[in-house]
Parts: C-alpha cells; structure tokens; sequence
C-alpha cells in the first residue's frame, strides 16, 4: 500500500515557516507583505475560495485587502481597478479571483497584471520566464505539487513524468517544473492515443484532468509516485456529495510508492504556495534575494 502524501500537515508546516519569514521581513525592512484579491460577482465557490485565501493570509502575519466588485462591472472598470492596484506600492500581490462574469475577458485582465505582483503566476511574463528557467513567479498548484514531490522523492533526475492536463494554469507549469528536475517529461491530453500505457511508462504521475476518478489503478506503474490534482464533487450516500480526484485512489494506491489524497492533497498546498509567492514578490520588490 502507497505512502500517503499529507499535503496539509505539508501546507501546514510551508505557512510556519512563511510566518518566520514574514516576521523577520517587517523587522528588517519596516514592510508588511501585502495581497491583494479581487472578486467580481457572487460565484459562491469563488466566495469560499476569497475568504479562505484572506484568513491564510492573515494567520502568517500578512496583510489582506479585498474588493469585492458587482457582476455588472465593466472590463473597463476592472482594468482601471487594476492599474490602480499595480502603482500602489503598499499592494505587493495581486489576485483577480477566475472564473470572470462572461462580458469580461480574463486573459486581458490577466495580462493587465504587474507581472511583479502577479502571485498568482498566470502573466505571459512569468510563464515565458518558467519557460527559459528564469526566476518567475510560478503558478500555485504545480509550485506544492513539486514541494511534495520534492519532499517525497528527493532528486528527480532522469524520472520518466508523465503530465495528464495541458492548461496554463496547472498542465503546462508542472511539466516546465518537471523538466527543471531533469525529468523526462510527457504531457498527455484528450487526444493523446492509448493514454493507459503512456501513464503506465510514469515513475511520477500527475494527474490534472477535471474527471472523477479517470486514472484507474491498472495506469499506474508499480512503485510510482502518483500526484492528483483533480477536485471533483460526485453523488454520495444518502444524497449528500462528496470529492474525488481525477485518479482511482484505492486501485491507484494498490500500486504506488506514494500518492496524495483528495482532499487533503494538493489543495492545501495551493493557498499555501499562494503565500509563498506573495513573501517572494515583497522580497524581489524590496530587492532582496
Ligand atoms: P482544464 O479543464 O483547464 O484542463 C483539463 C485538461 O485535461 C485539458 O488539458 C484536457 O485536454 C485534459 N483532459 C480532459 N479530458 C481528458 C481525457 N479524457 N483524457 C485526457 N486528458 C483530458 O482544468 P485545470 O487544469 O484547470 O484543472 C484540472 C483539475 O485540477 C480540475 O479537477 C480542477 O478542479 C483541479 N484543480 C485543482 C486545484 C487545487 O488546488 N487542487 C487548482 C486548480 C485546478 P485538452 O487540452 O486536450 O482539452
């Protein structure tokens, strides 16, 4: 049976560290680090996510503004709220809550960003410095899926990865992180062919889909280290739902070395690693290293 993979005793012991760090940075510098998020609308799932991220935010000695904006807000109202935020010296990270009401385009929003406050690391400029392995800010999922595999494994030179997912904001950032470890890296998707054996070739999987319980035991490797990223809710006794991840857990863990849970995996990690990037940004402002 796999090692379990506690991504919130993890994210737990990543926010006391952040908390040392935050404190000795106002003790050096005089400056608090501070994040910023903006929610447009009243997605409840986006309500939930804004005032978990606040109270993190907080705990580690941070400071947390939000602006809360109506549905009906203009693309241009945001931008100029955005621009604003970008010249403010007292705002070191800048999160515009996704998904955006329908009328305003996230990708402008997004690229509207200071790339320096752009903690959550979504910028065509962080993505491009990922990319070319330069100090970037990188997008919080795939930055506390390589803590754990990191934590986990050790050196990962020479492991063959496989990714399943190739969006911006998970896929593609876990497999330039991936490649920096010297894995040897696939990145799988929907139209990838006999995607079972691809994943079967995997010493590290991560699993990035959006599909309940997808990877069935029989794709893993055994011995592999398996990292689900997938959050899905489905129908569970008694009418109530519960979450699942996009891999077949038991059957996954029948096989594996090692494999995160849902919950309890990778999601703590990613509020955490949002605190990460903030601390960096204030650091890299201040022009500390
Ligand atoms: P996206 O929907 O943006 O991307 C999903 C990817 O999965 C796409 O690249 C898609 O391929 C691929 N895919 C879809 N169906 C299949 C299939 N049948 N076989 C192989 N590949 C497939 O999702 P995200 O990357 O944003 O998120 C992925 C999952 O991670 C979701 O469950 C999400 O909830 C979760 N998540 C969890 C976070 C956390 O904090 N734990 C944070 C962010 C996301 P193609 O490109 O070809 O369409």
């Amino acid at each position: 049976m796999a090692d379990l993979i506690d991504g919130k005793a993890r994210a737990a012991a990543l926010r006391a560290e952040l908390k040392k760090d935050v404190a000795a940075l106002i003790e050096t510098s005089g400056v608090t680090p501070g994040l910023t998020v903006v929610l447009v609308g009243e997605d409840p799932a986006s309500q939930v996510y804004v005032r978990n991220k606040a109270k993190s935010t907080t705990e580690v000695g941070m400071r947390s503004d939000e602006h809360r904006l109506p549905s009906d807000t203009t693309e241009a109202e945001l931008l100029a709220l955005v621009d604003r935020l970008n010249t403010d010296t007292s705002v070191n990270g800048i999160l515009v809550q996704l998904p955006l009401p329908a009328h305003i385009d996230s990708a402008k929003v997004l690229a509207a960003i200071n790339p320096a406050k752009d903690v959550d690391g979504f910028h065509v400029v962080n993505a491009g410095k990922l990319a070319v392995g330069e100090r970037a800010l990188v997008p919080c999922t795939p930055l506390g899926c390589l803590m754990m595999l990191q934590d986990s494994l050790g050196d990962m030179s020479g492991a063959n990865a496989v990714v399943v997912g190739r969006s911006n904001i998970v896929g593609k950032p876990m497999a330039q992180l991936l490649l920096q470890e010297s894995c040897t890296v696939t990145i799988a998707h929907s139209r990838t062919r006999d995607i079972e054996s691809v994943c079967r070739g995997a010493d590290i999987l991560v699993a990035a889909v959006g599909r309940p319980e997808m990877v069935r035991g029989d794709w893993v490797r055994e011995g592999a280290t398996v990292i689900d990223v997938g959050i899905n809710r489905i129908p569970g006794e008694n009418g109530k739902s519960r979450l699942v991840g996009d891999v077949a857990f038991d059957e996954a863990a029948a096989r594996a070395r090692a494999i995160t849970p849902v919950p309890g995996g990778v999601g703590p990690m990613t509020i955490a690693c949002l605190l990460y990037n903030t601390v960096a940004a204030t650091r890299a402002q201040l022009n500390l290293t």
